[in-house]
């Protein structure tokens, strides 16, 4: 796998990524999944060194209606995607809690059709939480998690958060996310300062071990405000590649997961969800937060999408995947088949 990482490999990256792709044809199928991503909330209670909307960012914080909500996960629904995301910064107070288990509810109960008759696929990704929230959540509707442990290295971890953001939390809520029949999702941001190849290689190792179904993950960008010691030490390109390295070193390595080609390759490169496709990735996220807040969700300087509203990315998106000569996966939830055996 390192080998696969330094691009060192007999036939180099084309025949990496080529092998990504017959893994995914023979495991799964080339179709490439939608899920609207809503960034519905700002407000969070974390200081994630790296991240653009941590506490301490002076940034406008706004949190979406119900209404709001709900009309996006239709607008999902309208577009043929299926399956919607809902993002947030991380609140465990009560009245967030039941905020969201309404939205849940009402999500369900509202985006029913003919081929969808139990309402989108939901994924949730909204942090650490106790074992309770995420079984009411379950049982709210929701199907699917996505937390990323951001990186499986202990000690790396402890210089990208606070004292208080432990490690041995983050993978706590990763088991018991699993353990209560989520279809489990994590990943790793990828060219962080200080990161190695062999540090990354066991990530996938991570992955494997936790039981993933569903991996997310993409290149490390700065901050605005970003802390001297987080500055990234590779080039761009150097962090595009190494992400679509990773992407087709998963794919071989887990087969049957669902993969996500992140917004954040767009970042550092215009086709870079469409490389995130050729390396292996079966998985979209157009964003369907409404375009007022877009500029207030910024993980990071430069994220692509921020001046476009949802019509735009409702179309775009999947023209992405056709124009990479893949086909989409319409009105399905399209859960990968290594979570079979879950909810469906
Ligand atoms: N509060 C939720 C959602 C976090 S945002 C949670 O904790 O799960 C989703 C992901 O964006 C994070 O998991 C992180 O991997 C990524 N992210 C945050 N800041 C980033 C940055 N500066 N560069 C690249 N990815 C970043």
């Amino acid at each position: 796998m390192v080998a696969w990482l330094r691009g060192t490999a007999s036939g180099g990256d084309a025949a990496l990524f080529a092998a990504a792709r017959a893994t995914l044809e023979r495991r799964i199928d080339r179709r490439v999944r939608m899920r609207g991503l809503l960034e519905f909330s700002n407000l969070c209670t974390c200081e994630c060194r790296y991240c653009g909307i941590r506490s301490s960012v002076p940034v406008a914080r706004f949190t979406l209606s119900e209404n709001e909500i709900v009309s996006a996960a239709v607008a999902c629904r309208d577009a043929g995607f299926g399956s919607m995301t809902l993002q947030s910064g991380e609140r465990r107070d009560s009245v967030f809690v039941e905020f969201v288990e309404r939205c849940l509810r009402r999500i369900k109960r509202e985006t029913k059709t003919s081929e969808l008759p139990n309402g989108l696929g939901i994924t949730l990704c909204v942090g650490e939480q106790t074992s309770d929230t995420y079984a009411r959540w379950l049982d709210a509707g929701a199907h699917r998690y996505l937390l990323r442990v951001e990186t499986s290295d202990a000690d790396l971890f402890a210089r990208l958060h606070p004292r208080h953001q432990r490690f041995d939390r983050r993978v706590r809520a990763l088991t018991t996310l699993k353990a209560l029949g989520y279809q489990l999702g994590t990943g790793v941001m990828i060219g962080l300062p200080g990161q190695t190849e062999e540090q990354l290689a066991r990530d996938i190792q991570f992955f494997r071990d936790i039981n993933a179904d569903m991996i997310g993950m993409g290149p490390y960008l700065e901050a605005p405000g970003c802390p001297a010691d987080l500055r990234p030490d590779r080039g761009v390109s150097e962090r595009l590649l190494l992400s679509l390295r990773m992407i087709a070193a998963t794919r071989i390595t887990l087969g049957d997961v669902n993969i996500a080609s992140t917004t954040a390759l767009q970042a550092i490169s215009p086709t870079g969800r469409e490389a995130g496709l050729a390396a292996g990735a079966n998985v979209l996220m157009p964003i369907v937060t409404p375009s007022d807040h877009r500029s207030a969700y910024q993980l990071y300087a430069g994220k692509p999408c921020v001046d476009e509203d949802t019509a735009t990315c409702v179309a775009c998106t999947p023209a992405r995947a056709m124009r990479a000569g893949r086909p989409v996966l319409w009105n399905a939830w399209g859960d990968a088949p290594h979570a079979k055996g879950g909810p469906k």
